[in-house]
């Protein structure tokens, strides 16, 4: 690849240009991290569409360049930069989706620091580049800030019920903070912040050992192995294809300042299953002979999780179309497409 071009006035920031963008338009400028994850790196594309120049920021930990391989317009930029440190310096910025940290339960014990810091300290960092040049932020909170919930379906009123100390906490407890910085940020400095709670999402480009549910057992039952449903299969979620919630997560940047600036929203799908449901469903959707192993039920698991979308609906006019059965089918072609892709030799 290229050598940097002074990518910052910032001797000490270590930031390395992976694809040089064109900044030569004046057209809106927005920056996602974890723009190389699949959240983020289906963002990038829904901004592309839209005629943005898009920056992203991303350390690759659990992000991929391959998210990025079709890209060909000169409109993007890949920046190697872990959000803990302070963000490179633009030269306008009009949105920010902070959406850089490991989402997937497996990780939140090996990388538990690393998670509580790239949601705060990194979630300061974007706000602070967002009250530099008047943009529109938009921050990827999640459905573990209700924790075990007490009520169902979750409306964003309901505070949660968070364990602290638990093995998740330095996951729940950051984004629980990283809301608190963004209400802050609004209410000191008037920055025109909008958060999103995202409940469980699926779909390509999630990776096939990410530890989540559904690339779990599609992953399984693709190599003919045993589905591993935790516990009794009888805890719920409701999942969202990664389309549905990525437009809704654009509407909501794109509302009125007057309406959205300082919103939460709950995204997500109203369809809620039983673990033991969805193995069922992903072995009829592959018609396979593998079957279901029960294993033990992680510490802090919530039994069940369902968003009310009220506001969703009358802020925003959004509703997710795309039902289980589909998006699963979405998802399977997918990674057997990655699978073939795999396999072809690479001849010249
Ligand atoms: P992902 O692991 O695919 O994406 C996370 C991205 O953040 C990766 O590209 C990773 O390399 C990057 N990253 C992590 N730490 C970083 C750091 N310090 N600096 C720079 N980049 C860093 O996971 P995802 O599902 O796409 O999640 C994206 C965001 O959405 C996360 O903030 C997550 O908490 C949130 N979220 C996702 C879901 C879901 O169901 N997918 C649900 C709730 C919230
Ligand atoms: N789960 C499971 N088998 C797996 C992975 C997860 O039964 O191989 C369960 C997990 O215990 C939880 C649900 O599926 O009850 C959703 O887990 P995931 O890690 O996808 O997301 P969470 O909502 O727990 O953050």
């Amino acid at each position: 690849g290229k050598p940097p071009e002074n990518p910052t006035e910032n001797p000490q920031q270590r930031v390395q240009i992976e694809t040089q963008g064109d900044h030569s338009d004046d057209r809106p400028h927005a920056i996602v991290t974890g723009g190389a994850g699949f959240l983020g790196s289906h963002i990038v594309d829904a901004l592309l569409d839209d005629g943005y120049r898009v920056t992203s920021l991303d350390n690759f930990s659990s992000g991929r360049p391959e998210n990025h391989a079709h890209i060909e317009t000169a409109r993007f930029e890949s920046v190697r930069h872990d959000v803990t440190e302070s963000f490179p310096d633009f030269d306008r910025v009009d949105q920010i989706y902070s959406f850089a940290s490991h989402a997937s339960p497996i990780d939140f014990r090996a990388n538990a620091i690393d998670i509580a810091l790239t949601n705060s300290v990194g979630t300061n960092h974007a706000l602070q580049t967002a009250r530099t040049h008047d943009a529109t932020i938009v921050l990827a909170s999640t459905s573990e800030v209700y924790g075990e919930p007490e009520i169902h379906p979750q409306r964003e009123e309901y505070r949660g019920r968070v364990n602290p100390r638990g093995v998740r906490a330095p996951y729940d407890e950051s984004k629980r903070l990283a809301e608190a910085l963004v209400s802050a940020y609004h209410r000191q400095h008037d920055v025109d912040a909008r958060t999103v709670r995202i409940f469980n999402t699926y779909g390509p480009r999630m990776r096939r050992n990410d530890g989540r549910v559904i690339p779990n057992f599609v992953d399984q039952a693709l190599s003919g192995e045993d589905l591993t449903v935790y516990g009794d299969g009888s805890q719920t979620r409701s999942f969202c294809y990664v389309s549905d919630l990525v437009s809704g997560i654009r509407a909501l940047a794109e509302a009125p300042r007057e309406r959205a600036a300082g919103a939460v929203v709950n995204l997500g799908s109203r369809e809620e299953v039983t673990i033991w449901e969805l193995a069922e469903t992903i072995l009829a959707a592959l018609d396979t002979r593998a079957g279901i192993s029960y294993q033990e039920l992680p510490e802090d698991d919530p039994s069940r999780r369902r968003p009310d979308l009220t506001r969703a609906e009358t802020m925003l006019d959004w509703t997710p179309s795309i039902d289980l059965e589909t998006g699963i089918r979405y998802t399977v072609d997918s990674f057997r497409q990655q699978d073939e892709l795999r396999q072809v030799p690479s001849g010249d």
